[in-house]
Formats: structure tokens, sequence, C-alpha cells
């Protein structure tokens, strides 16, 4: 029987991915050594990274007006390099916030200028989680730029409408990119640390629009968190991280022979609603987040009785169901359904999930 890994990140990769690198560790692209070994000024590395940066243009319909970027220092450092090259002249930045992650890049961000912290969840009296409507909101009247965190992790809360705003919009996708199809117009930059839906943690995508260089200053930062000069050099003003790179390019072949983007998102919503489905057929689990915000991606699920949880996660493990244990914040549970995670393992924790429930309802 097989290993199901349900981690929130780093998280599980995809099989034949994993295989094909195995195969070519010493030996890659008939060159005899490791292609951790090589020159990212090399050719064949060169080819290796202008492949990664088109395919994931044709998975995500990136277009020409955008530079992508494959960079270091995790989405945590996109936090702080955003305000840094972004919020000046006196200017207010919009975060909206509904989690952790959200807060986390507020909070960064205002270390370095004005931010406006939008709340944008309404917990209702049963405890409850969603989003608000963003008319409701108290906006800035000319922004920076608004920041929004397209699927926060740890709550399992998803927006599935991009929110209005006036100024340029930023949006942290670490935890969904390329599980869904996104509209590139809607969006100034976009960023995904890569350990969930990309490859392997040491690498972060950013995909940025050149006519946002125009509004960015770089005088006083650190050369290597020059949007503009990175995507002058192809990300390699210094050296890139290049296994994570080298891995994201297999797994956007992977993604393309799976049928896309597309394809991801039809399995999302299949994988997603099999475990809600379980979730809400009594109250013997739960899952706080109305049914309208939830995430695709990650579900954080409780027991009724919490003295179960510690069980539930022990006969997990033995059933080879592993990475089920919640975020230290929340507890409980919480389930991860990434692209590299098969419909046969969502229908694997669904069905243990159920005899746990008949075997201590
Ligand atoms: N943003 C989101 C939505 C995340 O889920 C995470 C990590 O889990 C981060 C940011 C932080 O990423 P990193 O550890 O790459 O800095």
């Amino acid at each position: 029987s097989k290993t199901y890994n349900f981690c929130a990140g780093p998280a599980a990769l995809p099989e034949p991915v994993m295989l094909r690198a195995q195969q070519e560790l010493l030996d890659w692209n008939g060159l005899g050594v490791s292609v951790m070994e090589i020159s990212h000024r090399s050719k064949d590395y060169q080819e290796l990274a202008n492949k990664a940066e088109k395919d994931l243009r044709n998975l995500l319909d990136i277009g020409d007006e955008f530079a992508v970027l494959f960079l270091q220092g995790g989405a945590s450092l996109q936090f702080a390099s955003i305000p840094m090259s972004l919020l000046h002249s006196g200017r207010e930045a919009e975060y909206v916030e509904n989690g952790v992650w959200s807060k986390k890049a507020a909070e960064e961000a205002a270390r370095f200028g004005k931010v406006n912290m939008i709340n944008a969840v309404n917990i209702d009296e049963n405890g409850i989680r969603s989003l608000t409507d963003s008319q409701s909101w108290n906006r800035t009247e000319n922004p920076a730029y608004t920041h929004f965190t397209s699927n926060e992790t740890i709550e399992g809360m998803r927006f599935s409408q991009v929110p209005q705003t006036n100024g340029p919009l930023i949006a942290d996708m670490s935890s969904c990119i390329l599980s869904e199809r996104l509209d590139m117009k809607a969006f100034d930059l976009i960023y995904a640390g890569a350990q969930k839906n990309i490859g392997p943690a040491g690498m972060t995508i950013v995909i940025v629009k050149r006519e946002l260089f125009e509004q960015m200053k770089f005088d006083g930062l650190p050369k290597v968190f020059n949007y503009e000069a990175q995507a002058k050099n192809g990300s390699m003003l210094n050296t890139p991280p290049t296994f994570a790179w080298y891995l994201a390019s297999l797994v956007f072949d992977w993604l393309q022979e799976q049928g896309g983007v597309m394809r991801m998102e039809e399995l999302a919503k299949q994988k997603s609603q099999l475990v809600y489905d379980c979730i809400d057929e009594d109250d013997f689990f739960t899952n706080p987040i109305a049914v309208k915000d939830r995430s695709m991606m990650n579900i954080p699920f409780f027991l009724k009785n919490e003295s179960l949880s510690e069980k539930f996660l022990i006969q997990a493990q033995e059933a080879k169901l592993m990475g089920l244990k919640g975020h230290r914040s929340l507890g409980g549970m919480r389930v991860s359904l990434y692209n590299s995670v098969p419909l046969e393992g969502a229908q694997a924790l669904v069905k243990f999930m159920r005899e746990f429930k008949t075997l201590n309802g």
C-alpha cells in the first residue's frame, strides 16, 4: 500500500518527477554529472531555465508584459522587498487580512511604510469565519498597492474572486498557484514560495508587470532586491537556486502532460469536495470556514470530541496517511491537497475518516 502525503509545505511532489530526477541525478542531459554540479551560465542550464520560464508562461497564460523571476529568499522575503521598493513617497498600501500569512505580510510592510490593514474576516456566533464584502472595507483612496493572500494556508480560506482596487494588485499565491486558472489582467505582481505547488523549498517565483518597475524605487536596497535588474539578468544577478529551478521545470512538464492548470482546477474541486462532504455529513468532524470561502488546497478540520484527535492522527499515520497534524496555532487536523496529491489520496483519506467515525462515533 502507498503512502499519501498531505503535508502543508514542503509538500508532496509528483512521483514521476521524483523518479525522473532520481534517474538523472548523476548524469543530467548526457553531461555525465548532476544538474546541481554545473554552472548556471552554461548553455545546457540556460536552455533548462528558458524552457521552465516558457512552460510556466504557457501554464498560466502569462503575456510578455510580465517578467517571470525565479528568486531566493522565500515568500517571506517578498513580504519585505515589495514594500521596500513600492511603498515610498509617504503613500499608503492596503493589506487585506484574512489569516496568519496576510497578517505577517502586513506587519512586515508596516516596518517600511504606511499600511492600511483591512480586516476581511467576519466570525459569526457559531465561530464560522467568512470573508466580508469588499464594499464594507475601510479603503485607502489612492493606495500605493493592494496586497492580498489568495489562499490562507493555515486557516484554509480562499478568495474565489479577486478584490477590486484602484491601485496595483499584488497577490501572495504561495499555496494555490497552478491549482486554478488566473486572469492575469487583474494582477500587477504575483509571488509564490515554491515548496507547495511548484517544487522543493529554496525558490520563489515572482510574476511582475514590467510597467510596475516605473513605480519602484531601488536606491539604497541590496541589488538582489531590484526586480528590474533581476528581470534584465534572467534572475541570474547571482547564482540562482539551480536544483529547485530544475525540479520546478520537471513539475511544469508533468503539469502540461496532465492537462495543465484547467485539469488541476477540476481535480482540486473534486478532491476538496470529497473531504468537505465527509466533514459536513454530520457533526463528528467540523471545519470553521463558510462554504463560499473554503480553500481547495488546505482543509483544517477538528473532531467534535477533541480527545480523539491524537488517536486519529496515530491511526492515520499507521494507515500511511501522513502530514495531517493541524498547524501548531490551531491544533486539530489539516489536509493539504496540492496538485501532486492524487484523487486516490483524497479517496483513501475519506475512507479512513468514515471508518474512524463508525468505530468512534
Ligand atoms: N505565504 C503563504 C500563503 C504561505 O503558506 C507561506 C508558508 O507556508 C508563506 C507565505 C511563507 O513562505 P516562506 O516560508 O517561503 O517564506
